[in-house]
C-alpha cells in the first residue's frame, strides 16, 4: 500500500496529528497496535485520574465540555473521550496493526505491519513516551521471594500478597499508589530521590492555571537551558483530587506512610537508602516555592491579586530525624516491590540509526535529525514544557504539520 504519510499510534498525540495532516489535505493512515487510546487501556491502573484538570484536556477541534472542568478524568474517561475524537475528526485509524519495523528506503520509508507493507513519504512517531517502566538495575537484586510489579502492572491494592509493600519512586505515580496500597492496610515504605513538589491548588487557583498563566509552560524546548534534564524531571507530586490540598510527602507520613531516601542498591536482601533524604526534601521545598514567588510576582503584574485570596506558603516537609538507612528485605516484612521509578518510550520498530549514545531519538523540537521526512510526537517537553501534557499536543502537531507539508512540497 502507498500512502503519503504513516503515523504510528492512536493516542491522543497520534490523533491530533491526524486531524492537523486532514487539515492540509494530506493524505494518511493511522496505525494503531491495540485499538484508539490503547495505552489508556491497557497500561493505567483503574483508579488513575488525569492530574490536569478537564478544562486542560485540548485537541485540535475539541474542547472540554462534558461538566465539571475543574474535575479531573478517570482513565476509562480518557478512553471515551479519545475514542469520540477518533471518531469526531474522522481520523483513518487502522487498529489491531503493530508496526514491526520503519526502514529509509530511497522513495521515503517501508513500513512493515504485521503481514502488511506500506511505503510513505513521511513518517510520524506517536507511540507514546511511556510504553516500558524504567526500572534500575538493582532491581536484579530483589530476594526471589518478593513480588515485583511496575506501575503498568499494578492495577488493585487488592490483588497485591499480604505484607508491606517497597514503593520506589515519589513522582506523582509513586506518591499516588503509595497512598492507595497504605489505605488497603497494607504497611508501605516510600523510598524518595529527586521529586517536584507542588500544591494542588494555590491562592484558590489549581495549579495547573498557575503553570499556565506564569507562562511556563509555554517555555520552547529551544530556550530552555539544559533540555535533557528538562525532558527527564519526575512529574510533580499531584493527584486528581481536590480532596487533599498536597499528596506530598508530609500528608503521606501523616497517613502512616514511612518515608525513606533514594534507594541506593540491594545487597545480601539488604536495601540499602541514602542518608540525603533532608537535602532531597529541601531541594523540592525551595523550587516549589521559588515557582510559587514566580506566580506572586505575575500575579502582582497582571493586576491579579484583588481577585484572589492572598500568598502564603506551605509548611516545610518533615523528615523524621530516626528514618532508617536500611530495610531488611528477606525479613519477610515487605512482600512487594513496585518500581515507580518512570517510563521511557519504545521505539525498538524503528531500523534507522538516528538514536544518540544513550539510546535517545536525535530531534530538534520532533523533526528527528538527519531524516528527512521523520517525525517524533508526544515526548516530554518536546517543543514546549506542555508538550508532556495532552493539550500541549496541539501546538506540537500544528508545528510538525507544517514542517510536513513544506517537506513534502520541496519533494514535489
Ligand atoms: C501514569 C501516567 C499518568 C499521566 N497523567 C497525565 C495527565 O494527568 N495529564 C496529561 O496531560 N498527561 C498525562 N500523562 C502523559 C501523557 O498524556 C501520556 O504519556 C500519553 O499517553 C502520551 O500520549 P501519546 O499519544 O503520545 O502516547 P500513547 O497514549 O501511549 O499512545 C501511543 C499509541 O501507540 C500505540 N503503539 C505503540 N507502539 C506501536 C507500534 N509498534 N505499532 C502500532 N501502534 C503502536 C499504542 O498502542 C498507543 O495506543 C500521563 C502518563 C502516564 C504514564
Amino acid at each position: 500500500m502507498q500512502t503519503t504519510t504513516v503515523v504510528i499510534g492512536a493516542g491522543h498525540a497520534g490523533l491530533a496529528m491526524s486531524h492537523r495532516l486532514t487539515e492540509r489535505s494530506i493524505d494518511h493512515v493511522v496505525l494503531e497496535r491495540g485499538e484508539v487510546a490503547d495505552s489508556w487501556r491497557t497500561q493505567r491502573w483503574p483508579s488513575l485520574r488525569l492530574l490536569t484538570p478537564n478544562w486542560q484536556t485540548r485537541l485540535p477541534g475539541y474542547h472540554y465540555a462534558d461538566g465539571d472542568p475543574d474535575g479531573f478524568m478517570p482513565a476509562a474517561k480518557v478512553v471515551s473521550t479519545l475514542s469520540s475524537y477518533a471518531r469526531h475528526i474522522g481520523a483513518p485509524v487502522r487498529t489491531a496493526t503493530t508496526v514491526r519495523t520503519v526502514r529509509a528506503v530511497p522513495q521515503g520509508f517501508e513500513i512493515k505491519a504485521d503481514d502488511d507493507v506500506l511505503h510513505a513519504q513521511a513518517v510520524v512517531a506517536a507511540t507514546g513516551a511511556c510504553n516500558q517502566p524504567a526500572i534500575p538495575g538493582t532491581a536484579e537484586a530483589v530476594p526471589p521471594s518478593i513480588t515485583m510489579l511496575t506501575p503498568l502492572t499494578y492495577r488493585d491494592p487488592g490483588l497485591l500478597p499480604d505484607g508491606g509493600v517497597l514503593v520506589v519512586g515519589a513522582s506523582a505515580t509513586g506518591v499516588q499508589l503509595a497512598s492507595e496500597i497504605h489505605r488497603s492496610g497494607r504497611p508501605v515504605t516510600l523510598a524518595v530521590g529527586e521529586h517536584v513538589r507542588l500544591p494542588r491548588t494555590y491562592r484558590g487557583r489549581d495549579i495547573f492555571w498557575w503553570l499556565e498563566a506564569t507562562g511556563l509552560l509555554a517555555e520552547r524546548y529551544d530556550e530552555i537551558d539544559d533540555i535533557i534534564r528538562a525532558r527527564h524531571l519526575p512529574s510533580p507530586q499531584l493527584t486528581g483530587t481536590h480532596e487533599a490540598p498536597l499528596t506530598d510527602l508530609n500528608s503521606l507520613t501523616a497517613q502512616g506512610v514511612r518515608v525513606v531516601g533514594r534507594l541506593g542498591r540491594i545487597v545480601d536482601g539488604l536495601a540499602q537508602f541514602s542518608g540525603s533524604l533532608p537535602n532531597t526534601c529541601a531541594l523540592a521545598d525551595l523550587k516549589m516555592n521559588r515557582f510559587l514567588n514566580r506566580a506572586d510576582e505575575w500575579a502582582t503584574t497582571a493586576d491579579h491579586d484583588g481577585e484572589l485570596p492572598p500568598p502564603h506558603r506551605f509548611a516545610p516537609t518533615y523528615v523524621d530525624p530516626r528514618t532508617p538507612l536500611e530495610l531488611d528485605l528477606t525479613s519477610g516484612e515487605i512482600t512487594t516491590v513496585l518500581w515507580a521509578t518512570g517510563f521511557r518510550p519504545d521505539h525498538a520498530w524503528l531500523d534507522i540509526p538516528v538514536h544518540d549514545r544513550a539510546g535517545r531519538i536525535r530531534h530538534d523540537g520532533g523533526v528527528v535529525t538527519g531524516v528527512p521526512g521523520l517525525y517524533i510526537l508526544g515526548m516530554p517537553v518536546l517543543r514546549t514544557r506542555a508538550s508532556t501534557y495532552i493539550h500541549g499536543a496541539a501546538a506540537d502537531s500544528d508545528a510538525l504539520a507544517s514542517h510536513l507539508l513544506s517537506f513534502l512540497s520541496r519533494r514535489r
